[in-house]
């Protein structure tokens, strides 16, 4: 396969867990940094199970808190990324830094290692707000981060906010928004909270200590950050997803897209078309198979065609741009669609549309996104797929 792709690596660890939060990643393990970075070079030296792409045009160092390990660390591990593929379509290498975590000098370093995105998570400006999400930053901390950032040169900032908390007002969300808009970062993630099994705001939502928003606040504070951020030049391109003209994350439309993608870390996954795998969500038992030598390789599926059409349909109806049903679906031509579909084009005519072969949603249409593609994921096309294969476990 010629096409670039993308290629992720997991660093999973965190100074404190954060209350809503259910990325594997795990607190006051620093001592593990070193044995997890040489685990991480020895998994890519090993091949990733995924064989394609060998060009990658994204890297995206996530986790947990990558900022928390030193440049040299970080530069080690580009290095064996180099060495093992094809990196000169490079065109986006993200890292993702916490505010008040990023160390005297690192920017400047980060910078001379290729690093040309930085993706801050400031999650609110309200002091009380981030307590209650178990965030250890101030508002200060994060603007004199991005200052920080600005100064070293970064031109490319994703900043991210959180919505639909408890005890948060439309007030001070518009708030927030005003705030991090004057900041003019190129990229803006507004993300709906919601409670993730296992976290601490589950168990404090289950215990009755804390009360989730009415569902109908969540959906008006996503429509006022369309209309707010749309007004400032941000088109959202994702439903949770704002960028400067241009600035889009390239790396995050190779997963949207169902494009090809490898991963490298405790947890992370990868994807090459076809099958799906992932390694060992353990911090120890992942480092200690690269130590002897064997894959961190947890499990792996083959998509069935039915799958592999159900993941684009949902995830391309959260695009802006939607998804061709030629080319990504596989129908004949927009005829043929719409004939499948006529009953379902009828039921969602305010919320759907289809032209020159491309099927998406409108502003309005995109606040129910998940509940069009449900529906038309109900009504397969059966006769386009070939025979479907099932999951499988390994290891
Ligand atoms: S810093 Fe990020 S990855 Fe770590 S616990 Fe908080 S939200 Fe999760």
């Amino acid at each position: 396969m010629d096409e670039p792709g993308g290629l992720y690596i997991h660093i999973p660890f965190c100074t404190a867990k954060c209350h809503y939060c259910d990325f594997y990643s795990v607190a006051g393990r620093e001592e593990m940094i070193g044995r997890l970075v040489a685990a991480i070079i020895a998994e890519i030296a090993l091949g990733d199970p995924a064989q394609a792409p060998r060009k990658i045009d994204t890297i995206f160092i996530g986790g947990g808190t990558p900022s928390l390990l030193t440049p040299g660390q970080l530069e080690a591990i580009l290095k064996a990324v180099g060495d093992h593929f094809d990196l000169s379509g490079l065109a986006e290498l993200t890292l993702e830094a916490n505010p008040g975590e990023i160390a005297p000098g690192s920017l400047e370093a980060w910078r001379s290692l290729g690093i040309n995105r930085l993706s801050m998570g400031f999650q609110s400006f309200q002091p009380d707000l981030l307590r209650f999400l178990g965030r250890l930053h101030s508002p200060e901390t994060s603007l004199a981060a991005f200052d920080a950032a600005r100064r070293a040169g970064f031109d490319n900032i994703n900043a991210d906010l959180i919505f639909n908390v408890p005890g948060q007002s439309r007030e001070q969300w518009q708030s927030d928004l005003a705030r991090l808009a004057e900041m003019e970062p190129e990229h803006i993630s507004a993300y709906s909270l919601t409670v993730e099994p296992g976290t601490e705001l589950d168990r404090k939502v289950r215990q009755g200590e804390v009360a989730m928003p009415p569902q109908e606040m969540d959906r008006e504070m996503l429509i006022q950050t369309w209309e707010f951020l749309g007004a400032q030049g941000y088109a959202g391109y994702e439903v949770s997803n704002y960028a400067r003209p241009g600035r889009q994350c390239r790396h995050n439309l190779h997963y949207w897209r169902i494009e090809p993608y490898h991963g490298f870390g405790p947890a992370a996954h990868r994807f090459d078309g076809a099958v799906r795998s992932w390694n060992i969500r353990h911090l120890d038992g992942y480092v200690e198979r690269l130590e002897m030598g064997r894959s961190p390789l947890a499990g792996r599926e083959l998509l069935t065609a039915q799958e592999r059409y159900n993941e684009k349909l949902a995830f391309g109806l959260r695009l802006r741009e939607g998804i061709s049903v030629t080319a990504a679906l596989g129908f004949e031509d927009e005829r043929a669609f719409a004939g499948h579909y006529a009953e379902l084009l009828d039921r969602w005519a305010e919320a759907v549309v289809l032209e020159q072969e491309n099927l998406s949603l409108t502003r309005a249409g995109l606040l129910m996104a998940d509940a069009i593609a449900a529906d038309f994921m109900a009504l397969p096309p059966t006769d386009l797929f070939a025979a479907g294969v099932g999951a499988t476990e390994v290891a």
